[in-house]
């Protein structure tokens, strides 16, 4: 019954108009009929300017999602692409933290705000409009929609080969926006962890990509067992075997495992990539086989 009113997105603006139903989809999601017809073509316009756009979810927190989206990134620029970033973990941002922008401010330009720009990454996340930094964001869904939409429509991206988008974990406000606001989404990264139970989690983001209507790249595993510092090699400590089984069960692909590494963590606190701040660690080897099987280093991808 709910999703029923969350994909009545048909009725006419009459309806909208003497309709009490605000639970619906028309109202609140990325296309209100209010919404002036400039807005569309502004939003078309942004989004015309990028080749590809890719969302990274996970089913869980703490899965490492932030970690793998600032990455594919990173990975994508160095291999010579345009790249942006956007952060829409409106309630708990952590790209600034991973890429060493905390305190980081927009500004305006001629075309609308400037993306913090990181070595020629363009990045943009929530944590850089709050005043202090350990503000909370108080944002209900339909005003998370709008930010959402200002974040794509009022931002000066210029041309980029990929953007790639961090969403809150689950399926909720921000994932949903994104996939409405963005109809040639390319697809979905999902990420997640060995246990059987994360993997339970991911079925849901699967799930939920089918009924938008968005692509499952494929799912990532992350804290595949654990890589030695000293001699590189790769010990099983959580119970493995989530994330290919429960891949090749719901017909999506594997991209591949990454394995827990301290160098993957210091470089998180320390606002670095580790593709390129530990280049030779096994993640990093790891990471680059996913990053191939995604063609993100292919110009004409
Ligand atoms: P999420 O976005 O899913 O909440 P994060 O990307 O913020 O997760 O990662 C949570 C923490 O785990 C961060 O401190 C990050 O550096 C660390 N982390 C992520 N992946 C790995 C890994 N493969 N090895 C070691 N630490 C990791």
């Amino acid at each position: 019954m709910q999703n029923e009113k969350e994909n009545k997105t048909d009725c006419s603006p009459e309806q909208c108009e003497t309709c009490g139903d605000t639970s619906c989809a028309s109202r609140q999601g990325g296309r209100p009929h209010s919404a002036p017809v400039q807005d569309d073509a502004r939003l078309k316009a942004r989004l015309n300017r990028i080749r590809r756009k890719i969302i990274v979810m996970s089913g869980k927190g703490g899965v490492g999602k932030s970690t793998v989206a600032v990455n594919l990134a990173m990975s994508a620029m160095l291999a010579g692409q345009r790249v942006g970033l956007l952060d829409v973990d409106l309630h708990g941002p952590s790209v600034p933290t991973m890429l060493g922008l905390v305190g980081c401010r927009m500004e305006g330009g001629v075309d609308g705000m400037l993306p913090v720009e990181v070595g020629g990454l363009k990045v943009l996340s929530t944590g850089f409009l709050l005043q202090n930094n350990d503000d909370p964001v108080i944002w209900r869904g339909p005003m998370k929609m709008g930010v959402i939409r200002q974040f794509i429509e009022d931002v000066a991206w210029g041309d980029l080969d990929l953007l790639v988008i961090d969403v809150p974990p689950g399926t909720g406000d921000e994932p949903l926006s994104i996939c409405q606001l963005i109809s040639d989404l390319e697809g979905a990264v999902i990420v997640t962890t060995p246990q059987k139970v994360a993997a339970a989690d991911v079925r849901k983001s699967i799930n939920f990509c089918n009924e938008v209507g968005v692509k499952v790249l494929g799912v990532i595993e992350n804290m595949s067992g654990f890589a030695c510092p000293k001699c590189g090699e790769v010990t099983p400590i959580l119970r493995a075997n989530g994330g290919r089984p429960m891949a090749e069960e719901m017909g999506v692909p594997f991209l591949g495992s990454i394995p827990i590494d301290p160098l993957v963590a210091e470089s998180g606190d320390d606002g670095k990539a580790f593709v390129e701040s530990a280049a030779s660690s096994p993640a990093a080897g790891a990471f680059r086989e996913i990053v191939r099987e995604l063609a993100l280093g292919e110009k004409n991808a």
